[in-house]
């Protein structure tokens, strides 16, 4: 008999001040770092969902919108959105307050997959979603359709080690690319 968990029971809120020891050269906080926070609120969210722990699997582009500066106040707020039979796809949204001015931005949005494991590294099933509101159908079909891109991507992959065929894709495909250089 499957059990049926609400998106709530994913649901975790990070929030952090920016120190100047997170920033790189120019002043801005370091984008790893930022990566390093998303992965931790991901790993977390998808763990209190299915009560396993988990690791990542793969991470659905992250866009850096807005550049994060010292001394403002990040907040990552996560859920799980879609799940497969041992994965979860957890959204994670970035936001950053200027603490003087109050103003809120938008940083960035991402989606990480997460696979739920137990003590000797095998996969385990996770439970399903029981969806409540709009938003959450709206996000859980978002996630079937990045699910199926993702796919498709992978299925007509070009490169197979066969570098005179990846050669001719590139010079069909992208030709902004400068491969002359190369030969097969
Ligand atoms: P969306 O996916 O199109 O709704 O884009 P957003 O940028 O608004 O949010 C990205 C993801 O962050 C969402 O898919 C959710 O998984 C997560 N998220 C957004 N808002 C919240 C929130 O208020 N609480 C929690 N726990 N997660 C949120």
């Amino acid at each position: 008999m499957a059990t049926y968990k609400t998106i709530e029971s994913s649901e975790i809120t990070l929030s952090q001040l920016m120190l100047p020891s997170h920033s790189n050269f120019s002043g801005k906080i370091h984008g790893g770092y930022l990566l390093s926070l998303m992965d931790q609120i991901a790993f977390a969210s998808a763990s209190k969902f299915s009560g396993s722990y988990c690791v990542t699997a793969s991470v659905d582009r992250v866009d850096f919108l807005n550049p994060i500066e010292v001394g403002e106040l990040v907040t990552l707020k996560a859920s799980v959105n879609f799940v497969g039979t041992t994965s979860m796809m957890v959204g994670i949204r970035v936001d950053a307050q200027n603490i003087q001015t109050g103003i809120i931005k938008h940083c960035n949005s991402s989606y990480f997959t997460m696979i739920a494991k137990d003590e000797s590294g095998s996969t385990l099933p996770v439970p399903r979603l029981r969806l409540i509101s709009r938003e959450q159908v709206m996000r859980y079909l978002k996630a079937a359709e990045r699910i199926s891109a993702r796919k498709q991507r992978i299925a007509s992959e070009p490169f197979n080690g066969d570098l005179a065929a990846a050669l001719a894709f590139m010079a069909s495909d992208h030709a902004d690319v400068d491969v002359k250089g190369l030969s097969t």
